[in-house]
């Protein structure tokens, strides 16, 4: 797989100390709780690559991994923590938008959503700022087993529906850390991005 054997680089807390750009970088970005550090810790098949912090209003802060094949897996803070001051919810959202919108070498955005609640308010946010640079966004629908197959076939339909919005460059699918389904189609669509 793409993304096994990933190693930690280094962590950014603000826009001035992101490192040069070296390598294609693929974000993996969403809402706090979504799943996004279990669906990176499952894809890296890696116990704790990606921390499952609870901890919010903590420094948020950029986490870079470089993988075997040079590619830079970027994981970024998660968004949306209820109980978070405005002066800390400015400081990660500057640092989000900042990195969305200028990153040049960023190639590919991995949206994770709670498959039961999909396309937040914040989720709009990331798609607004990243989907206008043309460049592709793979949605991952995660705790997939929460849902019965025939809620999972409704969700998909209506979240592709929904995310036509931001043009035809926007691709989702199910995922499921607990049952670890939906790894090679992941993979599948990262590659092609890093192939491209
Ligand atoms: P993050 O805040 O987006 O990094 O979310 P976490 O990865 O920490 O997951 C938030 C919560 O959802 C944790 O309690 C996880 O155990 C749970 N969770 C994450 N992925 C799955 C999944 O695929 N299935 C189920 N049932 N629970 C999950």
């Amino acid at each position: 797989s793409l993304f096994r054997h990933a190693a930690f680089e280094i962590s950014v807390a603000e826009p001035r100390g992101l490192p040069p750009p070296n390598g294609a970088e693929i974000a993996f970005a969403g809402r706090s709780n979504a799943g996004k550090s279990s669906a990176i810790n499952t894809l890296a098949m890696h116990t704790r690559l990606a921390f499952v912090s609870k901890t919010p209003g903590r420094t948020q802060l950029i986490n870079f991994f470089r993988l075997r094949c040079g590619a830079v897996m970027v994981d970024l803070p998660g968004y949306g923590y209820a109980e978070v001051p405005e002066k800390i919810r400015r400081q990660w959202q500057a640092l989000l938008e900042n990195y969305l919108r200028e990153r040049p070498n960023l190639i590919g955005l991995v949206l994770i959503m709670d498959s039961r609640r999909p396309l937040t308010q914040l989720d709009r946010q990331m798609l607004d700022w990243f989907a206008p640079s043309g460049r592709p966004v793979h949605v991952l629908l995660t705790k997939s087993d929460k849902l019965t197959r025939n809620e999972q076939a409704k969700t998909l339909a209506a979240t592709r529906k929904g995310l036509a919005e931001w043009g035809d460059a926007v691709t989702v699918q199910m995922f499921s850390s607990l049952k670890k389904t939906g790894m090679d189609e992941v993979d599948g669509v990262v590659r092609q991005w890093l192939e491209a």
